[in-house]
């Protein structure tokens, strides 16, 4: 599996499983598949309801805990200094793990920023303690970041946000990029795409990306994989079929053009799939992550 060395020179493999909108009974299977499939890596949440399902998964296959880099993030809810180092007791629980591989703030909090500063001290605090490996942000945009460097003593190693071909962030990126913060994809192949009115439905039906699939006989959300690890991002594609999360790590024996990689990049429409950043709140959004 290929990796990506981060700022504070852990490696993380470029491409994980993604386990957003599994239903906890599923994700034991979904987990269990990718690791028999090659993965490495798998992303979760707090929020997502299913740590304890990954961490079940994790720990009944062969695999050592070193080999699988798990990792997770804190909801708002649980902002503030206290609040967060006891989240990562929730989530280690949750996990059956003493050490998490990548802890990140799942949000900004941008009405109550001082909260997500907090949060993040927690973070820096945790990796000192040797808690966690490394430390990281998602769904932060260049305003955010730009608050959290200007008190942070740790670069965040990754900033997750959405990236697929129809919203690329490439001001966001070049932002991280300047300061060593990996960008890492969520919805890689377009997955908040899928039940969007327009032209074409979703990326996967993208005529564009159909024709580069067909030149590679490949599918499309392999193409689209391709297009992040070639341009350095880390994916995290969800799937909880077998066939399809087989599918999505068999990405390494092909390499799109730079005409073809400049294609993609022209998909951009600029709209945004996921919720604002700048109008998650506490009150639209908090809810309550349950103790281990
Ligand atoms: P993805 O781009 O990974 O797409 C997932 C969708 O694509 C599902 O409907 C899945 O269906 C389908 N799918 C998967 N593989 C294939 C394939 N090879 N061919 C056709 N369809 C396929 O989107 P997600 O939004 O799920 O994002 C991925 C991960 O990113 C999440 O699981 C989560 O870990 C993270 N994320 C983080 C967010 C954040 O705020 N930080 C927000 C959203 C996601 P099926 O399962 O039926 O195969």
């Amino acid at each position: 599996m290929q990796t990506i060395t981060l700022n504070n020179g852990v490696e993380i493999p470029a491409l994980g499983l993604g386990v957003f909108q599994t239903p906890a009974e599923e994700t034991r299977s979904a987990v269990t598949a990718a690791l028999e499939s090659g993965y490495r890596h798998i992303d979760t949440a707090a929020a997502y309801g299913n740590e304890r399902e990954v961490g079940e998964a994790v720990a009944a296959s062969d695999l050592d805990r070193s080999e699988v880099f798990i990792e997770t993030k804190i909801w708002i809810s649980d902002y503030g200094y206290d609040q967060t180092l006891h989240s990562f007791d929730k989530s280690a629980g949750k996990l059956g793990v003493d050490q998490i591989d990548l802890l990140i703030l799942h949000q900004a909090l941008p009405s109550e920023f001082e909260k997500t500063i907090a949060a993040y001290k927690a973070l820096e605090r945790l990796l000192a303690d040797g808690k966690v490996r490394a430390i990281g942000v998602s769904n932060f945009m260049v305003d955010h970041l730009t608050q959290l460097l200007g008190t942070a003593t740790v670069v965040p190693a990754v900033n997750q946000i959405e990236v697929h071909p129809y919203f690329q962030q490439r001001e966001v990126q070049a932002f991280g990029a300047e300061r060593g913060i990996v960008t890492q994809a969520w919805s890689p192949i377009g997955g908040i795409t899928f039940y969007r009115e327009g032209e074409h439905t979703s990326t996967l039906q993208d005529p564009v990306i159909v024709a580069i699939a067909e030149a590679h006989a490949k599918s499309p959300a392999q193409v689209m994989l391709r297009w992040h690890l070639q341009q350095g991002r880390s994916v995290i594609p969800k799937s909880t079929k077998a066939h399809r999360i087989a599918e999505n790590v068999d990405v390494f024996d092909f390499e799109l053009s730079g005409d073809q990689l400049a294609a993609v990049d022209g998909l951009d429409t600029g709209k945004r799939g996921g919720p604002e950043p700048e109008a998650v709140t506490l009150g639209a959004f908090g809810r309550d992550i349950p103790e281990a």
